[in-house]
């Protein structure tokens, strides 16, 4: 399995089981490969961390959903009409 260098896609899927540290040992090495050559996924990895750090310290331990900030815009604009 996992004999070629990670894209950056499959790098992402990864992140969450790195993170928990759940990756198997060579999927890791793999991981931390890409990392030491690609800044792009580096700047995912630091945010995606800051994140789920974050939402722990709150006691929530999931993942913010990427629809949140479009829905309290909806429902800004839903008070807006109403008033
Ligand atoms: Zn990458």
């Amino acid at each position: 399995m996992m004999a070629h260098d990670l894209s950056c896609q499959e790098l992402a899927d990864l992140l969450t089981e790195y993170l928990e540290e759940a990756l198997p040992a060579d999927v890791r090495v793999k991981f931390e490969e890409h990392l030491a050559h690609c800044g792009y996924c580096v700047a995912f990895v630091d945010q995606m961390n800051w994140t789920i750090k974050l939402t722990h310290d709150l006691g929530k331990p999931q993942l913010p959903s990427p629809g949140h900030d479009d829905l309290l815009k909806l429902f800004r604009d839903w008070k807006t009409d109403q008033s």
